[in-house]
């Protein structure tokens, strides 16, 4: 039984970025405006998130923590959405419990008193008293402790910071209204501000340099068709004079979920068209939004990648997004 536990887990739970992302889904769907993230050597020792959301009643943690319990409705909704990255409904606690040492702690707003619960490798313990403040706080410890395979498959330290981070930042920017802070071995990467305003999430984000080189993007399609392939793509794109930036910063979101398509990407680049100076690459965040049905993530639900039933007229829409927004500032 353990065993099919773990090797169910090893299958949704790769590695402390997936840990992390689930972890921050949970957050958002409960109305948190801050989310605090903080790992120890790249997440492989320790993932702490902390928010200041619902919370979860003490009589409701067991039920967190087992297989298959959501409080949440509308999971068919949520599939139909297109872009399914929701990850298994009511697997995410049950999964990272049964490979780590996972304590979740909450005090529902209002509430007297807070409580905790904690699992050992599957191990579920009893519900205890918590001193806390409102919200909740999850915590896992020496993840795949228990399953050395898995264990194995994990890269390097900085590399596994490297994809907490691109997880973290892609939620920052998907939610500017929300407060995102991340910290990596007690030294705190960023801290977003929560007030609602991409440009300063970008700053806290990727920087100065980076956020002063962007202009807004706002397309719509044109008013005559009723249901048009592509209905908005929005965001920032830095400017290729003002572009200083020697990396590719490409965040894409499709229907508000961060995904990735060579399409978007390539859509983008062909914008541009030779504009930047060598060894100078553009920075983009886009939310291109389009008909649910119109996204496949056939792959596999981990992954990020996605494809557009309506491909030519996303790449048509993203490429005149980014140009208008470019001509718009003189070029
Ligand atoms: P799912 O998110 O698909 O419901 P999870 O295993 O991720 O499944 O979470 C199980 C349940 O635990 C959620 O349905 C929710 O009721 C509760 N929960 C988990 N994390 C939080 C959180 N940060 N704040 C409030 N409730 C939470
Ligand atoms: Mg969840």
């Amino acid at each position: 039984e353990r065993t099919v536990q773990r090797i169910a887990a090893g299958e949704v739970v790769e590695r402390p970025a997936s840990v992390v992302k689930e972890l921050i889904e949970n957050s958002l769907d409960a109305g948190a405006t801050r989310v605090a993230v903080s790992v120890e050597a790249g997440g492989t020792e320790g993932i702490r998130v902390r928010d200041d959301g619902v919370g979860i009643p003490a009589d409701q943690l067991e039920a967190a923590v087992a297989e298959h319990a959501t409080s949440k409705i509308g999971d068919i909704e949520d599939l139909d959405r297109g872009v399914g990255t929701l990850g298994f409904r009511g697997e995410a606690l049950y999964t990272v419990g049964a490979v780590s040492r996972l304590t979740v702690r909450s005090r529902p707003p209002g509430a007297d008193a807070g409580a905790e619960i904690a699992v050992e490798g599957g191990t579920v313990g009893e519900v205890r008293p918590a001193g806390c403040p409102e919200g909740t706080t999850v915590e896992v410890d020496d993840l795949f402790y228990n399953t050395p395979a898995r264990k194995k498959f994990l890269k390097r330290t900085a590399t596994e910071f490297d994809r907490v981070n691109a997880v973290v930042t892609g939620y920052a920017l998907a939610n500017p209204g929300v407060a995102v802070s991340l910290e990596h071995d007690g030294r705190e990467t960023f801290a977003t501000e929560g007030n609602g305003d991409l440009r300063s999430a970008v700053l806290a984000v990727y920087g100065r340099e980076v956020a002063e080189a962007m202009v807004d993007v706002a397309w719509a399609p044109g008013g005559s068709e009723t249901d048009p392939p592509v209905r908005g793509v929005t965001g920032l794109v830095s400017h290729p004079e003002t572009t200083r930036s020697t990396r590719e910063y490409l965040a894409t979101y499709v229907n508000g979920r961060y995904v990735t398509a060579s399409a978007l990407r390539e859509a983008v680049l062909d914008a541009y068209g030779g504009q930047l100076a060598p060894d100078r690459y553009p920075f983009a965040v886009l939310f291109v939004e389009v008909p649910p049905g119109d996204v496949d993530v056939n792959v596999h639900p981990r992954k990020l990648e996605v494809r557009f039933d309506e491909e030519p007229a996303v790449r048509e829409a993203v490429e005149d997004a980014v140009e208008e927004a470019l001509l718009d500032h003189g070029l």
